[in-house]
């Protein structure tokens, strides 16, 4: 008796990112009702399954859907506005400004539309965002059928979301609230960074996480500059965070480019995530996260591409490349992140830093089918001795061919299925424009 399936996939190669760094070859995946209900080997799957979705990937590997752990999906539509300038200038100077001018429900809407589609055909299905109007974000993931992290940005002074932390944090838990039953989004809190939000509302959400289990994600020792400001009013911000009892498994702390032993120490006591954005720290200069160091001291280390301004693309095939490569210049060891890690780094330990490991970020029995196919038989990628080591060392996110999220295809042959990619680049020319103009008028 054969069971019928939704759809069968046979792959040449299946990588599904385990703890034995399993490559299966001539493989299949069953998927019914969005989930993976079974993978074996192609001669036999047939005798089990059936399904009028029955697709040869020939040359082919199949993978879980990459995750970015940490980013600013409407900022891509200020990509390329302000470059090859060092953190606080850009951001006091250039990013803070033109947000306050441009950011609007309409904007963030157009930017995040235009991230998803740059994102899911570059292999990502997942992506963790923190930027103004998260309700609108959180709708167009729903629209568009991604999976998401939305933080709801929380700072001290007037941003174009909310006049105080008080205000995000209310608004922060009334959009918890109406997300709560979304199988695609999970909401959590966006301290912004340190030096942005200030003691007494970081303690009530300490206590706000404690009560309701909304994960907390916050930019942390980004830069030098950072750190030693701190130091001048007494702690070091990661030794302030652990006074102020918001450390913890929930904790993603994005950056960490400065980090002495007792830094290591504290984020691995408290089982703190780290999401690691090597291009945006290269670009900005803000030093190097010591990727080795933490992985020695049992800290869960993802990835992430940060926005599009800093990057200035969402890549996360490009950033597995460069955390791989940077790791080793870092530690001064070539063996640091082999190519395995730095691949599960961008999957299953992005979902075990968003809290949704249970759901994706691999492919086994019962999680979601969060799914990519990558060509290999193109020039760049052949011969294939390693095919783990042609997904990191070599150029991939340009030999995407399929996406499924939860089951549903929504890249074939490179081509989006749900989004007008014409629609979409007039939009983005027309923000440009505007923006361009409003900024040569001031
Ligand atoms: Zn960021």
């Amino acid at each position: 008796m054969l069971t019928q399936v939704d759809a069968l996939l046979h792959a040449r190669w299946i990588v599904p990112v385990d703890d034995k760094q399993s490559i299966l070859e001539h493989h299949s995946i069953a998927i019914h009702q969005g989930k993976i209900l079974d993978i074996l080997p192609t001669d036999q799957i047939h005798q089990c399954y059936s399904s009028k979705h029955d697709q040869n990937l020939e040359n082919q590997l199949l993978m879980p859907g990459l995750i970015n752990a940490h980013g600013h999906a409407a900022m891509s539509l200020f990509r390329g506005l302000a470059d090859d300038l060092e953190l606080m200038t850009w951001l006091q100077e250039h990013i803070w400004p033109a947000e306050s001018k441009w950011v609007s429900p309409d904007f963030v809407r157009d930017g995040t539309r235009l991230a998803i589609a740059e994102m899911l055909r570059s292999g990502t299905t997942c992506f963790s965002d923190m930027y103004f109007y998260p309700d609108i974000a959180a709708e167009t993931v729903t629209e568009l059928n991604m999976r998401a992290q939305i933080c709801c940005p929380i700072l001290d002074f007037p941003t174009p979301w909310a006049k105080d932390a008080d205000e995000g944090i209310h608004k922060a838990l009334k959009v918890n609230a109406a997300q709560r039953h979304n199988p695609l989004v999970k909401i959590a809190f966006g301290p912004h960074a340190p030096y942005t939000v200030s003691d007494e509302p970081l303690r009530k959400l300490a206590s706000l996480q404690e009560e309701l289990q909304i994960p907390i994600q916050m930019h942390l020792h980004e830069t030098a500059f950072e750190v030693t400001e701190a130091e001048k009013q007494g702690l070091r911000p990661i030794a302030r965070l652990e006074q102020l009892g918001i450390l913890g498994p929930h904790f993603q702390a994005v950056h960490v480019t400065q980090a002495n032993t007792e830094d290591l120490l504290t984020l691995a006591r408290y089982d703190v995530k780290v999401v690691h954005c090597p291009e945006s720290n290269l670009k900005l200069a803000s030093g190097f996260c010591p990727v080795d160091k933490m992985q020695k001291a049992g800290i869960t280390v993802a990835l992430g591409t940060d926005g599009a301004a800093s990057n200035n693309d969402l890549d996360l095939f490009g950033e597995m490349q460069t955390a791989a490569q940077l790791a080793k210049a870092v530690a001064g060891d070539a063996a640091a992140v082999p190519a395995f890690e730095a691949i599960r780094m961008a999957t299953l330990n992005g979902a075990i830093a968003l809290g949704i490991d249970d759901i994706t970020g691999s492919l086994v029995k019962g999680k979601a089918a969060d799914i990519i196919a990558i060509d290999m038989s193109r020039l760049e990628t052949l011969p294939v001795y390693n095919p783990i080591s042609q997904l990191v060392y070599t150029r991939m996110a340009d030999k995407v061919k399929h996406v499924w999220v939860n089951g549903k295809i929504l890249v074939r042959d490179g081509i989006l299925t749900q989004i007008d990619t014409e629609k979409l680049k007039q939009q983005a020319r027309q923000w440009g424009e505007k923006i361009r103009a409003g900024d040569s008028h001031d």
